[in-house]
């Protein structure tokens, strides 16, 4: 008899991230020689500045290798402090940081820290990946307000309104956005911040990519337009997006101290402090030459360019020009239903998905992966070269399906 060792539920019922599922399958083909034209990957391509990785050579020369406080160094924290100040006018204390191992996992530790078992969770579609599977995981009920891209893909505070209940713990806010690039507006900001307010919920705003700007769009977020809901709030930020640092793992949280200092404990008991020698990483990433970040965002703005001028040329896709982060997230719909030439039915993003990566050999997230299937998600964190294999096999591919 075979044995199958039991697994929880909650690992049972958890979907794996079909982004990080999409990038492993192209990999994969790619290792066997496949020429696979990669735009799933939510990074970007360029290296991590030398001043960055100066710092953690010099980190590990001076001993810099042992346990640090659990919530991060004060250096770190005081270099959050100053880089927040900066950029909202917002003043933070030491105990109100908490560093992590990502911005992901500083998110995974607040909604630990404040989702009980049927609190419920405000999420915005479409959404980053991990914010439905994350509050599951705190035991929490992810609860959907759509956004559409006639709007620019604003939030609607009235729908918000309609979705609250006594459960309500928390909203999660991203802007600019993955996967749609949009970036709210003033106005819904300081909607959400008075309804939080108001109803006594949280807003987790996930900032990740505060410095992927475009056409001189301003930083902003939900306490730089309402100050007055900061015990209301956590800033959730990190130095992966800004600093090409994805693999360094370092994020950090900024709210009311009580919230901090309940995740910090629950980071206590799991994986403790982030790497110290990345901490040393990024302290010199927020606290050295800027310049460049500058040089990055002028790279994705021509990228940007690139891409819209050549989806606008595709007939039957439409798609939101997005005002930051590095994705286009085009509407695809009117694809549906036509079938491949080998005579499979396109019934949604992902049979779309599947047909560009196995006959075009591109790698495109399904929107599905975001909760809006009319959409496909394309990163333009490649070189202009690789963009342009990748819109031609796009157009190739889509040119190629047959109405059914
Ligand atoms: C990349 C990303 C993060 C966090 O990334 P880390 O590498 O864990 O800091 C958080 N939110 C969104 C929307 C992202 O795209």
């Amino acid at each position: 008899m075979t044995w199958t060792p039991p697994l929880a539920e909650r690992v049972r019922n958890l979907k794996p991230s079909v982004t990080l599922a999409i990038d492993a399958k192209a990999k994969a083909m790619k290792a066997e020689g496949v020429d696979i034209v990669n735009l799933s990957v939510g990074e970007p391509d360029f290296d991590t500045p030398q001043h960055i990785k100066d710092a953690a050579h010099k980190a590990i020369d001076d001993g810099f290798t042992k346990y640090t406080a659990v919530g991060g160094i004060i250096e770190l924290k005081g270099a959050i402090i100053d880089k927040i100040k900066n950029n909202y006018q917002i003043h933070y204390k030491q105990e109100e940081i908490m560093v992590s191992t990502g911005g992901k996992q500083a998110i995974y530790n607040i909604l630990q820290a404040i989702v009980d078992p049927e609190d419920e969770v405000i999420i915005p579609v479409p959404y980053w990946v991990s914010y439905p599977p994350m509050v599951e995981l705190a035991g929490g009920k992810p609860v959907f307000v759509q956004t559409d891209p006639e709007t620019n893909f604003a939030l609607d505070v009235g729908k918000i309104g309609e979705a609250l209940t006594a459960h309500t713990r928390a909203i999660i806010l991203n802007s600019p956005s993955n996967p749609t690039g949009s970036v709210f507006t003033k106005e819904q900001l300081r909607d959400v911040a008075e309804l939080a307010v108001m109803h006594g919920f949280i807003i987790i705003s996930d900032d990740i990519y505060d410095a992927v700007r475009y056409d001189g769009c301003m930083y902003e977020n939900v306490l730089s337009v309402y100050p007055e809901a900061k015990e209301h709030t956590v800033l959730i930020n990190g130095v992966s997006k800004t600093y090409a640092m994805t693999g360094w793992r370092i994020g950090y949280a900024a709210g009311p101290a009580s919230i901090i200092k309940a995740a910090t404990k629950i980071q206590g008991q799991s994986t403790s402090n982030p790497n110290s020698i990345a901490q040393k990483a990024a302290v010199a990433a927020y606290t050295g030459e800027q310049g460049c970040v500058t040089e990055m965002v002028t790279a994705f703005a021509e990228r940007r360019a690139y891409v819209l001028k050549r989806l606008a040329a595709i007939a039957g896709v439409t798609c939101v020009e997005p005002a930051g982060a590095f994705y286009v997230f085009p509407d695809i719909s009117s694809y549906f239903d036509k079938k491949t030439p080998g005579g499979k039915v396109i019934d949604g993003s992902l049979a779309l998905a599947d047909y560009l990566l196995e006959s075009a050999r591109i790698a495109a997230v399904p929107g599905v992966a975001f909760g809006d299937d009319r959409f496909i998600r394309f990163s333009y964190a490649a070189s202009l070269e690789t963009l342009k294999k990748g819109m031609d096999r796009f157009e190739e591919a889509l040119g190629m399906l047959i109405k059914s």
